[in-house]
C-alpha cells in the first residue's frame, strides 16, 4: 500500500494548495484498490442487480443452442434460390419452437416453421409467412390437403432469417468479464446460460457522518444560526444508488472526544469514510486536527468550483474522503472524485459515462485555471440538437439547483468564457443523482 507521500512524489506538479481536477483523479486512482476477490460471494440472480462481478462468466453452452428461425415462415435450402425465378416448394410439415422436427426436407420441399424452432439439417433460409403465396389443393386420392408455397424472386438471400448457433454467445467464451456491473441486461444474459448464481464482490461498506456545531439533525428544534443536515441524505442517496452498504453515523459535534470515537468506529467497520464539513481553511474546529492525528491525511485546495477544500487519506485501512460542508459542493466533489474512486474499490471496470455535448443557451463567465460545475437543464431544441441552460443561482449552498437541473455543465480547467450557442460538456444525472 503506497503512502500519501509516495503517491504525491510520483504525481507530476503535485501542489496540495493548487491541485487540478485531473490530478485529484490520478491521485485517487493510486490511493484506492479493488476489494480482494477472496471476499467475493455467490449470489442468486434475483439478488445480483447492481452488483459487480468478481469473476468472468464463461458460457457453458452455445446461445442460441441450435440454428433456429428468426421468423414465422417457411424454411428451405437456400441454394435453390435464383435471382430471376420464383421458387415453388411443397410444404412437408410444421416445426414448432421447443421440439425438433424429426423428418428430412428434400429439394423442392419446405417446412412451415415458427420463430425459435430448430432449423433441421440442410435448411438455412426462412421466408416469412406474409411474403409467400400459399396454395392449398385437396388431394382426393388421400383425402389430405397439399400445400405449396411460392417464394418470390429476388427478395431473399441464402441465410436470411436464420439465427446461428452461438451467435449471441459462444460456448467457452466470456459472456461477461470481472468488473462488469450486473445491469438488467446482464442478469438476462447470465440467465440465458442457464446459470442461477453469480460470483460478485461483496458490497463496499461506506460510513458517513456530518460535522459542525451548527448542523441540526432532523427532529431537533430550529435555532438561530443552525441548519438542518442535508448532506447525510444526499450522500446516503448517492451511495445507495451505487450499491454500497451504508453506515450512517449521524451528526458528530465539534468535540474531540466525539470526533475521535466516530472516526475510530468508522475506520474499524468501513472500507471508506465520507465526512462533510470542517475541512476549509480557517475552520475553528477539531475535524482537521482529528483527521491528522488519527491517519495519513492530505488537505487540498482544488482548482474547482464549487468544492475547493477537501481532505483525503487513510485511517487504518479505510480510505477517507473529507468533503467540504456546502451541500452542492458535497454532491459535486462526490460525483467528480468520490464516485469514481468508490467504483474502483467496488471492483468495477466500467469507464466513466460519456459527457454529452449541448449548445449553451446563455453566455457563461468562466476563468481559465479551474474546473467549474454549473447545474444545468439539458433539453432537445426544435432542430433536434441538445441545448442546455443553467438553473440560475449557482451558489454552492443552493441545493435546489441540484434538484432542478438534470446535469452538471462541466467547464474544463483551461476553458474560458462561453458564448451563447457554444457547445459545452454536460455530465448527466440520469440514474446517479
Ligand atoms: P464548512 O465546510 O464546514 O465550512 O461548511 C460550509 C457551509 O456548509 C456552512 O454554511 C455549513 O453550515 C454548511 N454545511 C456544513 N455541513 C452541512 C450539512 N451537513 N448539511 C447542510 N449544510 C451544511
Ligand atoms: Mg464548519
Amino acid at each position: 500500500m503506497k503512502s500519501l507521500a509516495d503517491i504525491a512524489a510520483a504525481l507530476q506538479g503535485y501542489d496540495p494548495q493548487a491541485l487540478s481536477v485531473s490530478q485529484v483523479g490520478e491521485f485517487l486512482a493510486q490511493l484506492t484498490q479493488p476489494l480482494p476477490t477472496h471476499e467475493a460471494q455467490d449470489v442468486p440472480l434475483f439478488e445480483a442487480l447492481g452488483r459487480v462481478l468478481a469473476q468472468d462468466v464463461i458460457s457453458p453452452i452455445h446461445v442460441p443452442p441450435h440454428n433456429n428461425s428468426a421468423m414465422d415462415g417457411y424454411a428451405f435450402d437456400g441454394s435453390q434460390l435464383s435471382p430471376a425465378q420464383a421458387l415453388h416448394l411443397r410444404v412437408v410439415g410444421t416445426a414448432l419452437a421447443g421440439k425438433a422436427w424429426p423428418g428430412r426436407v428434400q429439394a423442392g420441399e419446405c417446412l412451415k416453421i415458427m420463430t425459435g424452432a430448430i432449423l433441421p439439417e440442410g435448411l438455412d433460409t426462412v421466408a416469412p409467412l406474409e411474403l409467400c403465396q400459399i396454395q392449398t389443393e385437396a388431394d382426393t386420392a388421400t383425402a389430405t390437403a397439399n400445400t405449396t408455397i411460392t417464394v418470390p424472386a429476388g427478395v431473399f438471400q441464402r441465410g436470411d432469417n436464420r439465427r446461428l448457433q452461438g451467435e449471441d454467445l459462444m460456448q467457452g467464451h466470456a459472456a461477461l468479464t470481472a468488473g462488469a456491473h450486473l445491469t438488467p441486461a446482464a442478469l438476462g444474459l447470465v440467465a440465458s446460460l442457464g446459470q442461477a448464481t453469480v460470483r460478485v464482490h461483496r458490497r463496499l461498506r461506506v460510513a458517513y457522518f456530518s460535522t459542525g456545531d451548527e448542523i441540526l439533525s432532523l427532529g431537533q428544534a430550529p435555532r438561530e444560526g443552525a441548519v438542518y443536515d442535508s448532506n447525510r441524505f444526499t450522500v446516503f442517496g448517492l451511495l445507495t444508488r451505487m450499491g454500497c452498504e451504508v453506515l450512517d453515523m449521524g451528526v458528530v459535534r465539534d468535540d474531540p472526544v466525539l470526533l475521535e470515537s466516530a472516526f475510530c468506529q468508522a475506520a474499524a467497520k468501513a472500507d471508506a469514510i465520507i465526512t462533510s464539513g470542517g475541512v476549509s481553511v480557517g475552520e475553528a474546529d477539531f475535524t482537521k486536527a482529528m483527521m491528522k492525528k488519527l491517519g495519513d491525511v492530505a488537505f487540498w485546495k482544488i482548482a474547482m468550483r464549487p468544492g475547493r477544500p477537501m481532505a483525503v487519506g487513510r485511517l487504518g485501512t479505510s480510505v477517507l474522503f473529507g468533503l467540504p460542508g456546502n451541500p452542492v459542493a458535497v454532491m459535486v466533489t462526490f460525483l467528480a472524485f468520490v464516485r469514481p474512486a468508490l467504483l474502483r474499490m467496488m471492483g468495477s471496470t466500467a469507464s466513466a459515462p460519456p459527457l454529452l455535448r449541448a449548445k449553451s443557451q446563455e453566455a457563461l463567465r468562466k476563468k481559465p485555471g479551474r474546473t467549474e460545475y454549473q447545474r444545468g437543464t439539458v433539453s432537445t431544441a426544435a432542430d433536434g440538437s441538445l441545448q442546455v441552460r443553467t438553473t440560475g443561482n449557482q451558489g454552492s449552498g443552493v441545493l435546489s439547483s441540484m434538484v432542478q437541473g438534470n446535469g452538471l455543465i462541466v467547464l474544463h480547467h483551461s476553458q474560458g468564457n462561453v458564448a451563447i450557442g457554444d457547445e459545452v460538456d454536460v455530465m448527466v444525472f440520469e440514474g446517479v443523482v
